[in-house]
């Protein structure tokens, strides 16, 4: 099967939203269709059985990272753990902002989410310019876990965002791109 095409055929094209000009890849239809849900997972969950890639934790980002993380974490027979928006997060945290387009964005997690040493997926459904993820990545090597691979439905390449994350020795797993 060609999980490329069959998974690009269940993602919506927006046109001008959030904005006009912006392409929104809607991954919800993915979500809706249990066949084609379990197909999303499962890749997810073979790659990351095998012993050498095998987290301690899975990481999921604010807020589609925690419906893809979640049900990836709990087949896993691992924890899981979110990055929140800034203020949603009850206990102790620490935070990372990175830029955005317009001002900036600032994501947490609890101080006690991770242990040090912990081999960590970081996971989110869409990788654009990379900001997001890298300010995950930052936060769990601030509690000194060891980020193993960062995970994502879509990659828009020509965003650059996947490729700067690789730059900082981050390895990706996507799935279907967007040229
Ligand atoms: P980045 O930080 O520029 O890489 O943007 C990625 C973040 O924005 C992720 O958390 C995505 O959920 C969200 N995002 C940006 N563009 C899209 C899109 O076209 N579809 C779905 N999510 C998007």
């Amino acid at each position: 099967m060609d999980i490329n095409a069959y998974l690009r055929d269940h993602i919506r094209t927006v046109p001008d939203w959030p904005a006009p000009g912006v392409q929104f890849r809607d991954i919800t239809p993915l979500l809706q269709n249990p066949r084609v849900f379990r197909v999303l997972i499962d890749q997810f969950v073979h790659r990351y059985m095998a012993p050498e890639l095998r987290p301690d934790v899975v990481a999921g980002i604010d807020a589609r990272g925690f419906i893809l993380g979640s049900v990836i974490a709990y087949e896993l027979n691992v924890g899981f753990v979110p990055i929140r928006k800034k203020g949603k997060l009850p206990y102790a945290t620490v935070e990372e902002s990175y830029e955005l387009e317009y001002g900036s964005a600032t994501v947490e997690i609890h101080t006690d989410a991770v242990q040090h040493g912990h081999r960590v997926l970081l996971i989110d459904d869409l990788i654009a310019t990379g900001g997001t993820m890298m300010a995950g990545k930052r936060l769990l090597e601030k509690l000194g876990a060891e980020v193993i691979e960062g995970a994502a439905i879509v990659d828009l390449p020509e965003l650059g965002g996947s490729h700067a994350l690789r730059a900082t020795g981050l390895p990706l797993f996507t799935l279907v791109d967007y040229a």
